[in-house]
């Protein structure tokens, strides 16, 4: 019923959707640090002293604590593939965003040295650092399928039905649009594409260029594989 670390890139990321209650678990209850009741832990959503998965077992946001153990029904489907997190809840792009958002500040305390509270000694500042990278793109990774967009270790890289590529066929000239841009070598990990090499242009238009090829407004140095519609927002559509 236990897995022992170290864990697979697969099973990170579903360890991780579990500990972020972004699984088709919802939420649980996930793994804390067994320290958590000591010195400067703080909360992710609510739980304090969250842990990680890493690929050698799990780590605490706040201290040096770690353990090698997990539930392997949390990893594991019937048929004995890796239990990954499809469904779609309503909530979750609002839910992932507000966890990316306390994941950086995490990150912004660990290098804030002049703080006497979160004053981190430079390797535990870099295993921090290393570890909100970690758990930023089991996150941006969930949220891509969520999108419709297959990111996630052990999976083929897939869009869905909504997605239409590039080579396939643009959308007219100045038509709002959402854009997949690949992206790699972000070294910023609160960027969305960090880790992950793809990500998400909300709004932008295509204008076609004598030379055949493209430009897609605000895309910025990425590079443009897929476009969608903008999405109807069914809130509106139900008011
Ligand atoms: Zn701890």
């Amino acid at each position: 019923m236990w897995i022992e670390a170290p864990f697979t890139p697969a099973q990170v990321q579903t360890l991780n959707e579990y500990q972020f209650g972004v699984s088709d678990h919802g939420p649980g209850h996930p793994f804390l640090c067994g320290r958590n009741d000591k010195g400067h832990h703080g909360t992710i959503d609510g739980n304090r002293g969250l842990l990680i998965a890493t690929l050698s077992g799990w780590r605490c946001l706040y201290c040096d604590h770690n353990q090698s153990e997990a539930f392997e029904p949390f990893t594991k489907n019937h048929e004995g593939g890796v239990r990954w997190g499809d469904l779609v809840i309503e909530a979750m792009p609002s839910k992932v965003d507000a966890l990316i958002d306390q994941l950086v500040d995490r990150l912004l305390q660990a290098n804030q040295p002049a703080s006497p509270f979160f004053a981190e000694k430079g390797s535990a500042r870099q295993r921090i650092q290393h570890l909100v990278g970690i758990a930023l793109e089991s996150l941006y990774r969930r949220k891509l399928a969520y999108e419709g967009v297959e990111t996630r270790p052990g999976r083929a890289f897939s869009v869905n039905e909504q997605w239409v590529a590039v080579d396939d066929g643009l959308p007219p000239v100045g038509r709002e649009v959402q854009a997949l841009c690949r992206l790699s070598e972000v070294t910023n990990p609160a960027h969305p594409a960090f880790a992950v090499g793809y990500h998400i242009v909300r709004t932008t238009r295509f204008s076609a260029l004598p030379s055949g090829s493209f430009m897609a407004e605000s895309v910025g140095c990425g590079q443009v594989t897929h476009w969608r519609q903008e999405r109807i927002n069914e809130n509106a559509l139900l008011a």
